[in-house]
């Protein structure tokens, strides 16, 4: 990219619910580019624990001491979203191999319909087995995962799963 140019990424996921792993790649990731929009996506077609409002409000609870990091939902193609937020690149986290094979098609799809790069940052080594779905999964069945989450997610999952 040219010097001194303003770098706008976005972070797309489901962070249902935001982990360790996911803060892990906005701290690393904020300090590459200008301003970073974490991008919740809302799948009619998928189910979610948390709602979209839900993961949006606990990121931004988690991220509004970093004033580059902004939060919002979106449903359909993130190539769509990418280019009405004016962002010029997708910032995704790594863990492991099998990260890297599905990333991989992810960022070559959305070079080809959207002409957009991506960008990728590896993962604490602390964090490469965390992931949101396993997270799901443990707690349901009443295993701890409070090192895995931040203190406030923890505390909303219990909240979720006991109800
Ligand atoms: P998706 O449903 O798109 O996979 P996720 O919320 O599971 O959404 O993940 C969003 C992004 O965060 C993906 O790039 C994923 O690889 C990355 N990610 C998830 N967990 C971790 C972790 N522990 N460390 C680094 N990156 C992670």
């Amino acid at each position: 990219m040219a010097p001194n140019k303003f770098v706008r990424a976005i972070f797309p996921g489901s962070f249902d619910p935001i982990t360790n792993g996911h803060l892990d790649v906005i701290h690393r990731g904020i300090k590459i580019v200008d301003e970073l929009i974490i991008a919740v996506g809302d799948d009619p077609q998928k189910e979610y624990l948390f709602d979209g409002q839900e993961r949006v409000e606990m990121i931004r609870e988690l991220t509004n001491d970093i004033p580059e990091v902004k939060v919002e939902r979106f449903s359909g193609l993130m190539v769509d979203f990418a280019r009405r937020v004016g962002a010029q690149v997708i910032l995704r986290g790594l863990r492991n191999l099998t990260d890297v094979q599905h990333e991989f098609e992810l960022a070559l799809t959305n070079r080809a319909v959207g002409h957009l790069e991506t960008m990728f940052i590896m993962t604490g080594e602390q964090y490469g087995f965390t992931s949101s779905t396993l997270i799901r999964e443990v707690g349901r069945y009443g295993g701890d995962v409070s090192g895995l989450i931040p203190p406030s997610i923890y505390k909303k999952l219990k909240n979720k799963l006991d109800t």
